[in-house]
């Protein structure tokens, strides 16, 4: 408790300390958010759009949890699929799964995404 109380004094008396913490914080609030929509994008491939209110897994739209649950998602996905896309085309650092359909390994050296849908299932079942 009292290095909690010490913490918080020398980031009130240092404006560079209090900035550098919340630097880190949303630092880490976007790596989560790459992380979620990262794997989100694994169910968005596996439900989307077939034409003629069909699923991709072959259910109805309106019959698909996971379709229903993707539509509402699909637009903050795309926008991050595009963003990691443009990353990784200019040979940034980009979030995309290696196994994503969009990823093109050649051209990308800078992964920080999962892996494959596998390896994040078996680290799952790790922890
Ligand atoms: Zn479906």
């Amino acid at each position: 408790m009292s290095s909690t109380i010490q913490d918080l004094r020398v980031k009130l008396e240092d404006p560079d300390a209090r900035v550098n913490d919340a630097e880190s914080r949303a630092a880490s609030a976007l790596r989560s958010r790459d992380r979620v929509l990262g794997l989100a994008s694994y169910v968005e491939e596996l439900h989307h759009s077939a034409g003629a209110d069909l699923c991709t897994c072959g259910k109805k739209q309106i019959a698909c949890s996971e379709y229903k649950a993707m539509y509402v998602m699909r637009e903050a996905i795309a926008q991050w699929e595009r963003r990691n896309k443009d990353r990784m085309r200019r040979g940034q650092a980009h979030d995309l799964p290696r196994d994503h359909t969009l990823a093109e390994p050649d051209r990308a050296p800078l992964w920080r995404g999962p892996q494959s849908l596998e390896d994040e299932y078996r680290q799952a079942r790790r922890s």
